[in-house]
């Protein structure tokens, strides 16, 4: 079945390679339904929506909101075939919902809380920023995003610390003055919890990451003058769900610090 599968994707992905025929299709007429790995080209090119779908399994039969890999227009993310215990997976959800029915704090919204606020700390879910943030970090990020690099680090972690259960902590500062510009150096922190299951050539690996942003808002116009207000923290929180399978060789492996693609 499987060798069958991969010569028909391989086909398919030929058809639309020479003549754009959609791969979805094309599969559909090969009478076969099975699944595949999303895999994106982990560069800045990369659209956000994508990123998303990246390392996550999907169905040849239900199409993910985006479409499958490859239809949609200029994009160059490959669906890779799905074989259980021989090809790699690796993603997070949010758990956490981030929507919020708290109006969207604008600049002028930060500097008067400045002022008038007396250092109350404030949450990016009351201020309406929870959404931007924890996206921006989860796939704007760097290359491919938080959510594709701690894949890698977590892949590594399991390789090294084996079947059992896992921890991993981590945290950085990052620039999110696109979502306003008293976010500029806002600093994300994290610990994952899961376990690491054996599965002969292969690491099963599952658990949860909470996500801690901090920050304070301590000077409205930006050029270190004392001005009268109150700095004040700006805090947030959110969850994800992990799932992974990769392979304990990390050369072998598209996941870890040394593995190729
Ligand atoms: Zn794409």
């Amino acid at each position: 079945m499987s060798i069958q599968y991969t010569e028909a994707y391989r086909k398919a992905f030929g058809e639309y390679l020479r003549k754009g025929t959609p791969i979805r299709l094309y599969m559909k007429q090969a009478g076969n339904t099975d699944q595949y790995v999303w895999r994106t080209q982990r560069d800045e090119r990369v659209r956000r929506s994508h990123l998303a779908n990246e390392g996550h399994v999907f169905s040849w039969a239900e199409a993910p909101a985006t479409g499958h890999p490859g239809e949609d227009h200029n994009c160059r993310c490959e669906a890779v075939p799905y074989i259980p215990g021989e090809v790699e997976f690796g993603f997070h959800e949010f758990i956490t919902s981030l929507a919020s029915s708290y109006g969207r704090w604008s600049n002028r919204d930060f500097v008067r809380h400045y002022y008038k606020g007396d250092g109350r700390p404030v949450t990016l879910l009351e201020i309406g920023h929870l959404r931007e943030i924890a996206e921006q970090y989860a796939y704007d990020d760097g290359p491919a995003g938080a959510f594709r690099r701690l894949t890698d680090q977590i892949a590594d972690e399991a390789r090294g610390s084996g079947a059992g259960s896992l921890s991993y902590e981590f945290g950085a500062a990052y620039d999110f003055g696109d979502v306003a510009f008293s976010h500029g150096d806002g600093v994300v922190r994290g610990t994952f919890v899961g376990h690491v299951d054996d599965r002969g050539t292969m690491l099963r690996i599952t658990g949860e990451t909470t996500f801690e942003f901090s920050d304070v808002f301590e000077d409205p116009l930006d050029v270190g003058i004392e001005v009268g207000g109150t700095p004040y923290p700006i805090v947030g929180s959110w969850t994800a769900r992990f799932s992974a399978e990769v392979f304990k060789d990390a050369f072998r492996s598209v996941y870890g610090a040394v593995g190729g693609r």
